[in-house]
């Protein structure tokens, strides 16, 4: 938990979101600024600023988020097709730095992302 972490702030409740699915290790929530019909932010509730961040004792939250990708692909209607995106670094357009999935869905466009 980094208190100035907007996402860490939605994941301990003190900041609004739209939720999805709360999982044991991650949230899914709506994307507040959708770029495709389906948005949404799947996101680890341990806090890790970006990819490169990740230590190899962590990467079982990577694992995670593609089997929450899967099920929410599996289970919500429409979302059999999607694109998942991780962006790193601001250069890559990374704007939130904790660790984060996109998940998008629909007739997708990839401006911003
Ligand atoms: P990134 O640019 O990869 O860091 O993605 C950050 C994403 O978080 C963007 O798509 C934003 O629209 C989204 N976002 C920022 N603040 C919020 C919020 N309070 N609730 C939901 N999504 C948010
Ligand atoms: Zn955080």
């Amino acid at each position: 938990m980094k208190n100035n972490c907007i996402f860490c702030q939605i994941i301990d409740g003190t900041l609004n979101a739209t939720f999805i699915l709360k999982e044991e290790n991650c949230i899914v929530i709506k994307d507040i600024a959708p770029k495709a019909p389906i948005h949404y932010l799947i996101i680890p509730k341990v806090h890790i600023p970006d990819v490169a961040s990740i230590s190899p004792s962590q990467f079982d939250v990577i694992t995670n988020l593609f089997a929450v990708a899967q099920k929410i692909g599996k289970t919500l209607p429409g979302s059999q097709a999607y694109k998942l995106v991780i962006n790193n670094g601001h250069d890559a357009g990374q704007r939130v730095f904790h660790l984060h999935m996109h998940f998008l869905s629909g007739p997708i466009s990839i401006q911003g992302i």
